[in-house]
């Protein structure tokens, strides 16, 4: 069985203070979150901290982005070895942010993937339409696309153990999320799509949703069968929040 995957995406927020206090709070509730994983994705320059207070293996720390180099001349990068190295275990990558502001492209965070897979680090893949797109019903095809640029360049087991986050780029940090039975006709799609066919994919592979995901609309979003908990964004950044998030996975 699949078990719910909540991640805190903290984008360029937080302070040393602030993660002593989350990881307190979160130790100390872990035992009454059973039913799901539980990972934050602080920026990285805290995670080797992070890994140094954690004394709970149930709590995982997620980096926010990689580059696709293993090592050289490429000023301001972190390589998937360095960030395996300071605790991470999740890597997220292709979020909307860095598609838009950083020009990234999907040959581009193919070759993270691959690389991430070959670390020995479980990417989470972040995919989804913009407002435009989905208007012009057409979520379905770009969800497609940015799939089909991972399995062309890492085979048809890309999604092995790997973490898809289903992200509308119209729903993030607006208020304004998607319908939990919109997300899961999408959140359908995108598991019949990776899998192929294989029951051993379909069965294993997280996908979570993402997009004002709050204290108050979770329980709806985990309610459904193809949704496996939530990359959540600025409900992550205060701890009762996150915790409440993670009660209803
Ligand atoms: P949000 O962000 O929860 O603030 O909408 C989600 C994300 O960007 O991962």
């Amino acid at each position: 069985m699949r078990r719910s995957l909540i991640m805190g995406n903290w984008k360029l927020n937080g302070s040393l203070s602030m993660l002593a206090e989350f990881i307190t709070s979160l130790s100390d509730q872990i035992d009454a979150l059973k039913m799901c994983d539980i990972a934050i994705a602080p920026p990285a320059v805290y995670l080797h901290e992070a890994k140094k207070q954690l004394k709970n293996d149930r709590i995982s720390l997620a980096a926010q982005n990689v580059d696709f180099n293993t090592g050289g001349a490429f000023t301001g990068e972190l390589s998937p070895q360095m960030l395996k190295e300071v605790g991470a275990k999740y890597v997220i990558i292709g979020h909307s942010e860095r598609r838009s502001y950083h020009q990234e492209t999907n040959e581009g965070i193919a070759k993270k993937f691959a690389l991430l897979k070959e670390t020995g680090l479980i990417p989470v893949l972040c995919i989804g339409e913009s407002e435009t797109e989905n208007a012009q019903g057409l979520t379905q095809t770009i969800c497609a696309k940015q799939l089909d640029a991972i399995l062309a360049k890492c085979g048809p087991d890309a999604f092995k153990n790997s973490v898809i986050a289903y992200e509308p780029i119209w729903a993030i940090g607006t208020g304004k999320a998607a319908t939990a039975s919109e997300a899961q006709k999408v959140h359908a799609f995108i598991r019949q799509h990776v899998s192929k066919g294989k029951d051993e994919i379909a069965k294993t592979v997280i996908i979570q949703y993402g997009g004002s995901v709050n204290a108050s609309n979770a329980d709806e979003f985990f309610a459904e069968k193809d949704i496996d908990g939530a990359l959540v964004g600025g409900a992550s950044l205060k701890v009762n929040d996150f915790l409440k998030i993670a009660q209803s996975a």
